[in-house]
């Protein structure tokens, strides 16, 4: 059963689900939405847990949002995401569930930190204030991972992604993540004859993972990954892009013959924030990664076709 499993990375999982023999043959998949029941509430949890009696569980389900929400609404990121994470993973231990994977991120890593950041160094300072409600919250799933294996023996675990992009994304320019925005905004600069506005000087780094891709990963993790510690879920460190670079690449998927252009008035956020993925390599060798130019072209062909229906 995934949890927020209508969102980026449960479309994802879905996607890769649909065509994975060893899914097709011997697993069954329950994609939820918060139509399904509000998992802040305790007894519709139950009530969820009750209908469908998951074995597995990978658990999505959060409230996210961009840099402006998670600083003007910290308390609510905090409680909804506590309740949320509390209520799933407590129904996980109740109905026996075999196995639960969560998602933590990237940003809830220390502020003040050393690069590459890695699995180890989730809790060695606080976040940046920015969006400590949602950060701590998360960090608390790491830390109840291990207690509930401690007291009850439960099989928890969590993976940590970078940026995550594709298609079934929220495609908010003022609201979204970078590459979504980006996308909407080089639609509208190429029906409107419009040059391409990026804000900042394009430097920032990032790495960039396509979302079926994390889909792919996460069951790998499901099936295979054993440990309650975290495990990054990233391309590797010399795959970190530009903001620039990947502009251009959203260009040209775009066929967008304008002009890209770098509004440096505007803030750049942090210059980098680069994750080592060196225990994924370790466990999972042969994982072959989508090329961000293959994903960029799937993500705005698919925005193109569902731009009415698309979140934005
Ligand atoms: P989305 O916003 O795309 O989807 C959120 C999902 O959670 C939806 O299915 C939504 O249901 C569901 N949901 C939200 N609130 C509730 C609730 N109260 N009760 C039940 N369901 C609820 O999120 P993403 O797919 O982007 O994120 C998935 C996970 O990955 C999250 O835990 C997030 O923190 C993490 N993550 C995301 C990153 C990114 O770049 N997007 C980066 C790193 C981590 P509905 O569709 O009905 O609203």
């Amino acid at each position: 059963m995934v949890t927020g499993g209508t969102g980026l990375v449960g479309c994802g999982i879905k996607e890769f689900v649909d065509t994975d023999p060893e899914a097709q043959k011997n697993e069954e998949y329950i994609f939820l939405s918060s139509k399904d029941g509000d998992l802040r509430d305790m007894e519709s949890t139950k009530a969820i847990f009750e209908k469908y009696k998951p074995t597995h569980v990978i658990h999505l389900a959060a409230r996210v949002g961009g840099l402006f929400s998670n600083l003007k609404y910290k308390v609510e990121f905090f409680r909804e995401n506590i309740l949320i994470n509390d209520n799933v993973m407590e129904c996980c231990r109740i109905y026996k569930v075999e196995k639960l994977v969560s998602c933590l991120s990237t940003c809830i890593f220390p502020d003040k930190t050393t690069y590459p950041i890695d699995e180890t160094m989730v809790h060695n300072g606080p976040p940046h204030t920015s969006n400590e409600g949602y950060a701590y919250a998360k960090r608390m799933i790491d830390v109840l991972n291990r207690c509930y294996k401690g007291e009850y023996g439960c099989n928890f675990t969590s993976v940590i992604p970078t940026n995550i992009y594709g298609k079934g994304d929220n495609f908010s320019i003022d609201n979204g993540h970078v590459l979504p925005g980006l996308i909407h905004k080089c639609y509208k600069a190429k029906q409107a004859g419009e040059d391409l506005h990026v804000w900042g000087t394009g430097s920032p780094l990032r790495q960039f993972i396509y979302n079926v891709d994390l889909g792919a990963l996460m069951i790998w993790t499901m099936r295979n990954y054993h440990e309650v510690d975290p495990i990054i879920l990233s391309v590797g460190e010399e795959d970190e892009v530009s903001i620039a670079d990947a502009a251009k690449m959203i260009a040209s998927a775009m066929n967008f013959e304008g002009n890209v252009v770098f509004d440096t008035d505007k803030s750049d956020g942090q210059f980098k924030k680069t994750a080592c993925n060196d225990l994924l390599k370790k466990k999972n060798p042969d994982f072959k990664f989508t090329s961000m130019q293959d994903g960029l072209k799937a993500a705005c062909d698919w925005f193109c076709e569902n731009y009415e229906t698309a979140r934005k």
